[in-house]
């Protein structure tokens, strides 16, 4: 087994961005990327996620800007919130970090970013874009596993991916990336999801097996095809005495019995989780050169 390395990769891309800025803008007398991130209330997992964002963002030279809110904004208060960020010249690209409080309608705030700044990829019209194959921004950890297969060096054309999970922003989105007549699409898809009859017999024939189900340590060595690839989307915080934060991430996936099987694994963390981030930036870098119409 050898590991699918989005730490790894990630940096790796990463310095090639950090270059790219240096080189390309601020050394012609060009403005840096600036992005801005939207956090609403207090949850830990956002916090985290948005001050990873902000940590990766200075290590390419991007500047950022994150505006905080309590969790008892209303809808109206952050729609405004969002149409100022649609118009601020200084912005090339946000996001709104998910999830939002219960109060607030999520799909109603995405609707109202204007795509040509919507760096998550979460508007209709760059889904819809994504679908049929046209330029647009890429919801980003669909992108950041599709990236990580292609530099990883596994092969997607002609293979049998089982996708597991239909979310809006994993399982559909990177059922499509992979089905697609394109570089790194060409495989035959299965997606599965709570409705899907004995999981195992769709899991045991797949080449690649992309997990993305949110149920911590729920696929196990039985359920996977001896050399396939295995890609972990699941994050669950587990408490932990090891820790000096008193927990630890684990996958959807046992990886100990799984990487015994398999070909290759990305390990959580260190697998999607930074691949994510990675694509953020290189969707930022296209808003800011107005790639995307
Ligand atoms: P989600 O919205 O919770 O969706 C889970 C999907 O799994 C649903 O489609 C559900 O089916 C399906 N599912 C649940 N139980 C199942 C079962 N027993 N058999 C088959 N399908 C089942 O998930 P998400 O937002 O895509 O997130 C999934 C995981 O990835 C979470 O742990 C999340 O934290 C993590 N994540 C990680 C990153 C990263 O950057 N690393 C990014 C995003 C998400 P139904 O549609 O029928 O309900």
């Amino acid at each position: 087994m050898q590991l699918l390395d989005g730490k790894l990769i990630s940096h790796q891309i990463k310095t090639e961005i950090a270059l790219h800025v240096r080189e390309k803008l601020l050394d012609a007398g060009l403005a840096a990327p600036h992005i801005a991130a939207v956090l609403v209330g207090e949850d830990p997992a956002s916090q985290t996620y948005v001050a990873a964002k902000e940590k990766s963002c200075r290590e390419v030279g991007f500047l950022s800007s994150v505006y905080r809110y309590p969790d008892n904004i209303t809808e109206k208060q952050l729609l405004k919130v969002v149409d100022f960020l649609n118009n601020d010249p200084e912005i090339d690209g946000f996001i709104v970090q998910l999830p939002l409080p219960k109060h607030i309608n999520e799909q109603k705030i995405i609707e109202r970013i204007n795509p040509v700044r919507d760096i998550d990829g979460f508007h209709p019209v760059n889904i819809g874009k994504m679908v049929l194959g046209l330029p647009c921004f890429l919801p980003a950890t669909p992108f950041g596993i599709v990236t990580l297969l292609e530099r990883g060096g596994v092969e997607t054309a002609g293979k049998h991916c089982v996708v597991l999970g239909r979310s809006h922003i994993v399982g559909t989105p990177i059922s499509i990336l992979l089905s697609r007549k394109s570089t790194h699409g060409n495989a035959t898809v299965t997606l599965c999801h709570s409705f899907t009859p004995d999981l195992t017999k769709y899991t045991r024939e797949a080449d690649i097996l992309i997990v993305a189900m949110g149920k911590p340590d729920c696929i196990t060595k039985e359920m996977v095809k001896p050399g396939a690839v295995v890609i972990d989307v699941g994050v669950h915080r587990v408490p932990s005495e090891e820790t000096k934060s008193g927990y630890r991430l684990k996958g959807d996936v046992k990886f100990d019995e799984v990487s015994r099987v398999c070909s290759r694994i990305t390990p959580v963390p260190g697998g999607v989780g930074p691949m994510t981030i990675v694509s953020l930036l290189q969707n930022a870098l296209k808003a800011s050169q107005k790639e995307i119409k």
